[in-house]
């Protein structure tokens, strides 16, 4: 396994309400971007379900310059009539909880949790991630 010590949260930046799948976001990664996988390790539904993308074991396509040690969770959404926003479901909230302090208990060594706005000049993932998250991993 190589080292991980940070979480960074991402949105699929897609509209409020509609239910994109790894599966979707796959085909826009591989077919789309011509990579080889998705390139988050999971991907929560509106639902809340968590669904596991790219093996954990395997660095992610997700923050450039910031892959190598990280892992890249989306939740599904994040635009609203167009605008970035954020748009997680109650669902969301609790299973992105949840998969940090999993992810925590897993790999002790993470010791951050960043979105994807703290290292590139976009709104992803349209919330501040650490403010919210970084307690679970002190
Ligand atoms: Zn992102």
């Amino acid at each position: 396994m190589r080292p991980i010590n940070e979480i960074i949260v991402h949105c699929s930046a897609t509209e409020a309400g509609k239910n994109f799948k790894a599966a979707d976001i796959k085909r826009w990664h591989v077919q789309g971007n011509g990579w080889k996988d998705i390139g988050y390790h999971f991907v929560i539904n509106l639902d809340g379900t968590i669904e596991v993308g790219r093996p954990m074991a395997t660095k992610g396509a997700h923050t450039t310059n910031h892959n190598e040690n990280t892992i890249g969770i989306c939740y599904v959404g994040g635009l609203k009539y167009g605008k970035p926003a954020d748009t997680r479901t109650e669902a969301q909230k609790k299973s992105l909880s949840t998969l940090i302090q999993i992810l925590k208990s897993c790999f002790p060594a993470i010791v951050k949790v960043s979105g994807h706005r703290d290292y590139a000049n976009k709104a992803c993932p349209c919330f501040d991630a650490g403010a919210e998250y970084q307690k679970f991993v002190k």
